[in-house]
This record gives structure tokens, C-alpha cells and sequence, in this order.
């Protein structure tokens, strides 16, 4: 018996008489005083005392997991270091879905109460004429009373309860075609033939921004749909689908099902098991939706698969994109990876002939790529104080003249990143991290970015009490925006991050604000990068291009040149061409050279050679192993022993330990060690050997990153 417990063993339970159970089934089972679900895993192996066994509770009424679901969660386990009962849990994420829905009950018309009619009662009334059981929050919306009207008719007997029907979903069918363009046909013939094959692959649809890749894999989910299968759909800011979900309801007459951390908990009930029992046709969803337990899986989409956002840094650590081509090798799936800018380790599989790729190098509908040059600022260098360069301005001003928009972007959020004392040089920090606190002006706060410690903004400095010392230094997006006001005032400006929106909904409502031309110039983080299609925006602004390229992180590069790729893409969508700016005090620098020329080709090669003569990923392999502790000599001693303990094999190096460049966070001292191999070591049975020969003391934790994206 497998259980969501954060263990690596497998439990054994007596079946009793007269239950069939086989492996895959969902049961309860006692466990200590509690009783829990879990998934019966295989035969016991006889190895537990019969007096020391206890019985299974009761068999759930679910389809059981087939044997392809219960191999990927054994394989992640194995491939991440993590605990199978800890892989378990991202599939079991909501226990609850595991009782019988509830039975609903609406209410009726009664013939038998009394009491005076209101004019809302009487529209309740009028609402229920036709005899249907409606649910009380229907009734309210639908006759616009409060649920209280509703309540007080029950309570006086003009109501009576009824049973609720279950509420069908409405099938997901292709209604409306787009017409595709000659190239795009091709794209979606090819991957129509992939999803009818019913067997594994990985097709790259890698097309420049605008491209249509979204219409074209649209038709991919429409051919699994005709298949009778279920698709998932992986996105990587889920908050941000807003336009999406519009295409997708314009195309298939209904929504899709959301899996996302802020659905209600009614909602991930309902949802968790549509998709156990089939019924959920496609989910589209963050990260966590691959783990989900499919009944009949027929295809993966995986939008923006460079995305960093894939790779979850806690718990179970794991690249979602990396985890659905396994999903889909064990259980016999196309999958489709989609990106204008593919990570280097697709772009290496696809030379490699283990993927296939397909083109779509021009933008739909006759739009052209926009222009993008570099603005030196050691050349045209802002006023002081400022942080838009005139040639930007300059741009900002004609494109307001023509009426269209602007887009500026800097990947900061708040105001400044930096606080310090003009009397004493004393800098704000973060008590808990090894981080400076960030201004935020607009709630007058000073915030950690890695913890959420926030303070009020001091009137003294804490440090040498001096009043009105304190100075913001350098920008984020709420600077560039006091900046946008006082330059041009009578532009509608707004800024949009990650901090000034609030939820899915705030999203949607800040993209629509923007689409329908309410918002003149908007300022914002890496999130206004993302698939937005806003076709009055021209000119895009980056305001310091070179922020991602400092630092020791091995893809430094390639990120920062995938980002800026994508914030660039948001200019010139539709007639008006695009013209995009970065602010750079490096213009010769290879990413900004790519960047200018379009040189996806050469630049991924210079990276390609680059990284193989060092031999990193995604020629080589790395792990790295995160010490961490709230006693700093205890966290280094643990460091060093594991760095004693490390292996000596060929093809093996182990760098470190050192202390993390977070050497704090969130009250916990940190020191990294990072193991390199070279491809064709077993890294995980290296590391599993290595880890067994130093076993963290008491207050320590160790964190196993396989794969890492993160070196902080
Ligand atoms: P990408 O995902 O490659 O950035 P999209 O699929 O978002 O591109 O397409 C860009 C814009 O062009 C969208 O507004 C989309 O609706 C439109 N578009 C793309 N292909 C077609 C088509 N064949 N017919 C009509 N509109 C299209
Ligand atoms: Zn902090």
C-alpha cells in the first residue's frame, strides 16, 4: 500500500474477506489513530509479522490508477531523490476528492408556506415558476436577491428542498475553425498525425512570437478531443491565461478545467475527480497538473517550455517539462514542447534527433517582427535621477502621438531595491535573509522578496537615528512609473506585477483594461512578457537589459535572452509595426548582439560550445545538495562531512561546499555542494550511495536538486 506520507517504504495491510482489491485500487486504511487514502501499490512481500498487520478499511469507488500512472510516479521518485510517498502526495493533492460528492440540494416552489410577498420574493418565485430544483446561490443570482431572501422563503415554507441533479459538463467539441495558413496547416497536420498515433514523441513547435503556435496546437487538442482523450495543457502563469481561456472557449464552446493554487477547495474537488473518472476533458493548468491522475491521457502540451517557472524548488523538486516527456515515454504519449525561444537542452534534443521539430518562422497574418536596437546609455544617458533614456522617451512620445501604446519593462518589482542611510551608509536588510529589503511606495512598506518580511518605511535610520536619511537606490517598476507620470502626464499609465495585481482575476482585468486601449503605457515585470496579444502596442522599452546577465548562473545568458525575446515579441502584433528598445550599458555583449540580429541559430550555438567544453548540462549532469540549518556551525560541519563523504569516481566532480550565495534564508543557514558527471553517469544512484554515507543530524535538513535552474 502506497500512502501520501513523506516516506520512501510501501505499507502492508491484511485485505479482508470478501474484498477484491488489485494493484492501482484507491483504498482507506487505518494508520495510528487516523484513517487515510492511499493507492494499493502491490502484493506484500510477507516480510511484516500477520499479528502486526492491520486491515484494509474500505475499497474507494474510483477507477483505479492503471499500471503506466503508478510506473511515472516510481520513476519521478527515482529521478528526483524524493520519497514516492512524497511523489504520491502531488498526485493525491486533495483527499477530500476522495468521498462521494456530497449531494447537492437546491429548492423548489412550496404551495404550503405563507408570508408577505416582497417584490424580491415574487421574482424568486417567478424564477421557480417552471418547477426546475435550482441551488440557492442560483436563485439569488438569477432573481438578483440576496441568498438571505432565499433563506428567509425557505425558513417560511415558500421553499422546499430538493435534490440537484449533477451537473453535466458541457462536452468540449471543435465548433469554430480558424483557417489556418498554408504553414500553419502543415504544423497542424503533422501534429494531428502525432496525437492519432497514440504512441510517444516529442514534437518541438517552434515558431517565432505571433506565429499562430497557440491556433496550431489548438488543432492538436481538437484531434485528441475527436480521439475520445483528455489533454493537458501546462502553462506557466496560470493567473495570466486569461486571453487564452478566451480562444479556447471561442474554439471548443466551453472552458476548459483550471488546475491551478488558487482554485476553491469545492473546486479542486470537483475537478480532481473529473479527471480520475474521465469526465474532465482538458485541464490546462500550472506545474502541478501533470501529476494529476488521468484516466485517459492522449496528449501534453507544454506552452513556453523554457520557462523556469516549470521547475518547482520545493518539496519534491522537479522540471514539469522534463517530467511529462518521461509521462509520456512510460505511458506512450505525443507530447508537444512550444516556444519561440527553446531551451538549449530542446534545442540540443532536437539535433540530437530525439525530437522533432517544426517550424513556423513567420509571424501570422503579414505582421512583421518589430525592429529592436540597443540604446547605449553610456551614449544618451538619462537626465539624473531618471531612468529612460531620450531616445526612449523620444519613442514613448511619437508612438502616444499615433495613438498607440507603450510597454515598458524591468524585471523589479517595488520601487527601489536598495534603502540606505545618506548619513551612515547603513543599508536595509532583511532580518531573516541575506537579502536587502525592497521599497514598496505604494504601501509605504519595506518587503523581503525571499521570506515576506515587510516593515513600515522608517522616518529614522535604525542605525544612527538620523531623520529624513534613508535614500531609495536604483529602480523598479513603481519608480519607472513616477518617472512615466511626471514625463507624460496626460498618458493613462499603469504597472502591473506580480504585487499589484491581485489573483487570476486582477490579471484578467488589468490585460482587458490594456487590449481595449484604456491604458496608454504600462510598466511591468517579467509577467507582462507573457503571451499577451495587444495590438496597439508598438514600442517596447527594456529598461536595463543587462539585469539577468550578471552573476554566476550558467544560463545567465540564455534566460536573459529568452526573456528580452519575449518581452520584444509583445510589439507590433497587428498592422502597426513594432519597434523595441534596450536600455544597455552593453551593447557589444553576445546576448544584446543576438538580441539585435536575430541570431537565435548562432547564439545557441556559441552557448552549445560554451557549455560543452565545460561540460555542463545539458552535456553533463549536476545535482546539487542544499545544507541548510538554523545553527550555522552544525549546517557546516554537516557540510563538510558530505563533502568528506563525497565520491571518487571518474566522471565525477563535487564543488563546494560553500555557503550559498542566499547563505540565509528565512532563518536557515545555507551551504551548497554541487556535483558535475559527465552524461553517462547514473547520477541518481551516485548521489543516493553518497547521501547514505553522511546522514544529516538532528535540526539539518538536505535538499537534493537534480537538475538545477536555481544556484542561489
Ligand atoms: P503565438 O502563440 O505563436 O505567439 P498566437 O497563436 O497567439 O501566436 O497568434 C497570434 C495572433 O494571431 C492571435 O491573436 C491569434 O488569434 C492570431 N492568429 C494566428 N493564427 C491565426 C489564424 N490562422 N487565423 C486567425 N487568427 C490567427
Ligand atoms: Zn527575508
Amino acid at each position: 500500500m502506497l500512502l501520501p506520507l513523506p516516506f520512501a517504504n510501501v505499507y502492508d495491510y491484511v485485505v479482508p474477506d470478501g474484498l477484491a482489491l488489485a494493484p492501482g485500487d484507491y483504498v482507506h486504511v487505518p494508520l495510528g489513530p487516523r484513517r487515510v487514502s492511499g493507492i494499493v501499490w502491490s502484493e506484500g512481500v510477507g516480510d511484516v509479522a500477520a499479528d502486526k498487520l492491520r486491515t484494509v478499511a474500505e475499497r474507494i469507488d474510483l477507477p483505479p490508477w492503471s499500471e503506466t500512472t503508478r510506473s511515472f510516479l516510481s520513476w519521478v521518485a527515482n529521478y528526483t531523490l524524493a520519497p514516492l510517498g512524497a511523489v504520491l502526495r502531488l498526485a493525491l493533492s486533495v483527499p477530500a476528492a476522495l468521498d462521494p460528492p456530497p449531494a447537492r440540494t437546491g429548492y423548489v416552489l412550496s404551495h404550503a408556506g405563507s408570508g408577505r410577498m416582497t417584490d424580491a420574493r415574487q421574482r424568486v418565485a417567478a424564477l421557480l415558476a417552471d418547477g426546475a430544483v435550482r441551488a440557492a446561490a442560483d436563485i439569488a443570482r438569477e432573481a438578483e436577491v440576496s441568498t438571505g431572501v432565499v433563506r428567509s422563503m425557505a425558513d417560511a415554507g415558500l421553499l422546499r428542498p430538493a435534490m440537484l441533479a449533477t451537473i453535466a459538463q458541457a462536452p468540449l467539441r471543435a465548433t469554430a475553425a480558424v483557417t489556418l495558413s498554408p504553414a500553419q496547416e502543415v504544423a497542424a497536420h503533422e501534429l494531428r498525425a502525432r496525437v492519432r498515433a497514440r504512441t510517444f514523441s516529442v514534437t518541438v513547435l517552434d515558431g517565432v512570437t505571433g506565429s499562430g503556435k497557440t491556433e496550431v496546437y489548438l488543432d492538436a487538442v481538437a484531434e485528441a478531443l475527436e480521439q475520445g482523450q483528455q489533454v493537458l495543457v501546462l502553462v506557466p502563469e496560470i493567473s495570466l491565461t486569461a486571453q487564452w481561456l478566451e480562444r479556447f472557449h471561442i474554439r471548443f464552446g466551453a472552458a476548459p478545467n483550471e488546475w491551478h493554487s488558487e482554485l476553491s477547495m469545492a473546486t479542486r474537488r470537483n475537478t480532481w475527480r473529473a479527471v480520475a473518472e474521465g469526465r474532465a476533458q482538458v485541464v490546462v493548468g500550472a506545474r502541478s497538473a501533470l501529476f494529476l491522475p488521468y484516466a485517459n491521457l492522449g496528449l501534453i502540451v507544454i506552452d513556453e517550455e523554457h520557462d523556469a517557472s516549470y521547475k518547482q524548488e520545493e518539496g519534491v523538486i522537479y522540471n514539469a517539462r522534463d517530467m511529462a516527456v518521461a509521462r509520456g515515454h512510460i505511458a506512450g504519449l505525443p507530447i508537444v514542447l512550444v516556444s519561440a525561444t527553446p531551451a538549449l537542452e530542446t534545442v540540443v534534443n532536437v539535433e540530437a534527433g530525439r525530437y522533432t521539430a517544426i517550424h513556423l518562422p513567420e509571424r501570422h497574418g503579414g505582421a512583421h517582427l518589430p525592429a529592436i536596437r540597443a540604446v547605449d546609455m553610456r551614449a544618451t544617458p538619462p537626465a539624473r535621477g531618471r531612468w529612460l533614456s531620450p531616445v526612449v522617451i523620444d519613442a514613448v512620445t511619437r508612438a502616444l502621438r499615433e495613438g498607440s501604446q507603450a510597454m515598458l519593462f524591468l524585471n523589479r518589482r517595488g520601487y527601489a531595491p536598495l534603502t540606505l542611510c545618506r548619513t551612515c551608509g547603513h543599508r536595509m536588510q532583511c532580518p531573516n535573509c541575506q537579502a536587502w529589503l525592497v521599497e514598496h511606495r505604494y504601501v509605504g512598506r519595506l518587503a523581503c522578496h525571499h521570506c515576506g518580511h515587510s516593515v513600515p518605511l522608517p522616518k529614522a535610520c535604525p542605525a544612527c537615528a538620523a531623520l529624513d536619511s534613508l535614500a531609495p537606490c536604483g529602480p523598479g517598476v513603481e519608480r519607472i512609473h513616477e518617472e512615466v507620470r511626471e514625463l507624460f502626464p496626460e498618458a493613462r499609465a499603469a504597472v502591473m506585477a506580480s504585487d499589484t495585481i491581485t489573483g487570476p482575476a486582477g490579471a484578467a482585468a488589468m490585460v482587458r483594461a490594456v487590449a481595449e486601449h484604456h491604458v496608454d503605457i504600462l510598466i511591468g515585470t517579467q509577467i507582462v512578457a507573457k503571451g499577451h496579444h495587444f495590438p496597439l502596442l508598438t514600442v517596447v522599452a527594456v529598461v536595463d537589459a543587462d539585469l539577468g546577465l550578471g552573476g554566476g548562473d550558467l544560463r545567465a545568458s540564455e534566460r536573459t535572452f529568452q526573456l528580452l525575446s519575449q518581452v520584444a515579441g509583445r510589439a507590433g502584433r497587428a498592422e502597426r509595426p513594432g519597434r523595441v528598445y534596450l536600455q544597455t550599458y552593453l551593447p557589444d555583449h553576445p546576448v544584446i548582439e543576438a538580441l539585435l540580429s536575430g541570431d537565435r541559430a548562432g547564439f545557441l550555438a556559441r552557448e552549445s560550445d560554451d557549455r560543452r567544453a565545460g561540460g555542463w548540462p545539458p552535456f553533463g549532469r549536476l545535482v546539487a545538495l542544499i545544507v541548510s540549518g538554523h545553527d550555522a556551525p552544525r549546517v557546516e560541519a554537516h557540510a563538510l562531512a558530505l563533502s568528506r563523504a563525497a565520491p571518487h569516481l571518474d566522471g565525477v566532480r563535487v564543488l563546494g561546499p560553500a555557503p550559498a550565495p542566499l547563505a540565509l534564508l528565512r532563518g536557515r543557514h545555507r551551504y551548497r555542494l554541487l556535483l558535475r558527471a559527465e552524461r553517462t553517469v547514473n547520477v541518481q544512484s551516485v548521489v543516493r550511495d553518497w547521501v547514505a554515507r553522511a546522514p544529516a543530524p538532528n535540526g539539518v535538513r538536505l535538499q537534493v536538486d537534480v537538475d538545477p535552474y536555481s544556484f542561489l
